[in-house]
């Protein structure tokens, strides 16, 4: 009877310890699809970058939100600030008024979105974590039932 019951308090341990574990990937996870967004509207010229990413962290469903209203959305040409005038691609000046231009530049863009992409697959990865470690811990607790009923 000492020893059942010492392996049971082993079995809930660790099963315990797993949940708090998956947990923890799952709320990671949620930080890295905030980053993805954060880098996706950064590359976009979204404005309010760190809001989406902030949203998108706290609930995930407002990503889907974001992908809705900016990824369907066609491109706005940029358009100068003071003058309102239509700016050339990758131009650190407004040919009209010659205000100065502080819109990332093609390389910059070239880094966000890589980011966006290894975050992307870093959030993904953590998602099939979860699901892998969920299910074998389901698995541990149904067997760790069978034992005793
Ligand atoms: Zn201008």
């Amino acid at each position: 009877m000492g020893i059942e019951y010492g392996m049971g308090l082993g079995i809930a341990g660790a099963i315990w310890i797993g949940i708090v574990f998956v947990a923890l990937i799952g709320m990671a996870s949620s930080l890295f699809l905030g980053f993805c967004i954060y880098y996706d509207a950064l590359y976009r010229r979204v404005e309010n970058a760190v809001m989406w990413a902030v949203l998108s962290g706290l609930f995930n469903i407002l990503a889907l939100v974001y992908l809705i209203v900016y990824v369907t959305k066609s491109p706005q040409p940029l358009r100068c600030i003071q003058c309102g005038d239509f700016l050339l691609p990758n131009s650190r000046f407004c040919q009209r008024c010659g205000r100065p231009i502080n819109s990332p530049s093609l390389e910059q863009l070239e880094v966000y979105s890589k980011k966006r992409k290894l975050f992307f697959w870093i959030w993904i990865s953590s998602l099939a974590l979860v699901v892998v470690l969920s299910t074998l811990f389901v698995a541990l607790i149904i067997g760790s039932m069978r034992f005793y009923f």
